[in-house]
């Protein structure tokens, strides 16, 4: 088993946990790193990701458990999950994907109280890779050159 080498987590770790919740934030704010707004889904950049494209995808209704979720709600996350994956292939040409629930604190659950989706696209030898990215400061840059390449895409998105 590989470890993965990412010490801007510590950023995350470190950092005042703020309050309220970061998915309705990106909601009712001009915040920069949300690729897109939906009736019902919402696709943003993950501020302290694990690697480059890491992306969250959360229903607009601040709910905790799976079991919240209506049925038309279910079918706008996954096809917001598909989506994104789609735009990641083709502006930032992964060889894979990890995409998952982290569902409670023991589980690696950052936010608990607002159900996201992570995507996390992979490329072959990036526990190699990512060791570039090791300097704290240079990531948000890398963050906004992300966001920059993904966004128009986003904004073209229906689901
Ligand atoms: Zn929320």
């Amino acid at each position: 088993m590989k470890t993965m080498w990412a010490p801007w987590r510590m950023e995350y770790i470190l950092a005042d946990k703020q309050q309220g919740c970061i998915f309705c934030d990106a909601l009712s704010e001009n915040d920069d790193l949300t690729l897109f707004k939906g009736n019902d889904t919402l696709v943003v950049m993950n501020k302290f990701p694990y690697i480059n494209g890491h992306l969250l995808v959360a229903p607009v209704r601040h709910l905790s458990a799976l079991g919240q979720l209506r049925k038309y709600e279910m079918g706008e996350l996954l096809a917001a999950i598909e989506r994104s994956v789609d735009i990641l292939k083709r502006v930032m040409h992964p060889d894979g994907f990890n995409v998952g629930l982290n569902l409670g604190k023991v589980a690696g659950a950052g936010v608990e109280d607002h159900l996201h989706f992570h995507i996390v696209p992979r490329w072959f030898g990036d526990t190699n890779a990512l060791t570039v990215f090791a300097d704290v400061r240079v990531i948000p840059e890398h963050l906004q050159v992300t966001y920059s390449n993904l966004k128009p895409h986003f904004d073209t998105l229906t689901l």
